[in-house]
């Protein structure tokens, strides 16, 4: 399997010091990836959020979550609506593979609160930015105040 890792890896065989064939890569399937960017559109203009989930490491499924802050600026998922979600996942034998949200006007990179508030620290996180007309889109993963960017590769 090629994947952008790999071919970053070669740059990094490069004379420059190229950190980044350490980063990690977050698989995404296609039509999860169109749904996820539909949902934040349909919030426009307030930060929608929500999980997404899979198997053997492949986001597959998305679970659009309300809100409960309706802010343009942050993002908190219901406590009771997150268990009922984790249930279902378990129902259809996925894990948590991720979470998402999107910054209406902001970039594609973590808000103090975000890594301040990230309950979350074993999975990716993608923030969809829709401050220009392209959504888009970056993964991260936080640990503690340890914020990495994770490649996004799309999978059929
Ligand atoms: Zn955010």
């Amino acid at each position: 399997m090629h994947s952008h890792s790999q071919y970053e890896q070669k740059d990094a065989a490069g004379k420059r010091a190229n950190p980044s064939s350490r980063f990690r890569t977050f698989l995404i399937s296609e039509s999860t990836w169109q749904k996820m960017i539909g949902h934040c559109k349909r919030e426009f203009p307030l930060e929608a959020c929500g999980l997404l989930s899979g198997k053997n490491g492949i986001a597959k499924t998305v679970w659009p979550m309300e809100n409960i802050n309706r802010s343009p600026v942050s993002f908190s998922m219901d406590l009771e609506q997150i268990r009922r979600v984790f249930e279902l996942i378990d129902k259809r034998d996925e894990c948590l593979i991720g979470i998402y949200h999107s910054h209406p006007t902001g970039k594609a990179y973590p808000s103090a609160g975000d890594i301040a508030y990230n309950n979350y620290p074993e999975v990716g996180h993608l923030i969809v930015s829709l401050a220009s007309k392209t959504p888009v889109v970056k993964c991260f993963e936080m640990k503690g105040k340890k914020v990495t960017s994770l490649f996004i590769q799309l999978v059929g």
